[in-house]
């Protein structure tokens, strides 16, 4: 039995500092960085990524 979770690969983020919208891996390993002004966008916790910006939608 595989315990089905909703869990997106891809989301799109609205930066919280400048407004810029970027996709971004959901499970990113690696601190996301607005490309922008630098702000993070999402840190890694394990799992799935812990996001600093608004989710606009999810991209499957
Ligand atoms: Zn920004």
């Amino acid at each position: 039995m595989s315990a089905k979770k909703e869990t997106s690969t891809f989301v799109k983020v609205k930066c919280n500092d400048c407004g810029n919208e970027q996709v971004i891996f959901g499970k990113a390993s690696t601190t996301v960085k607005c490309p922008v002004c630098s702000s993070t966008l999402a840190t890694p916790t394990g799992g799935a990524a812990k996001l600093n910006a608004k989710v606009v939608r999810k991209i499957k």
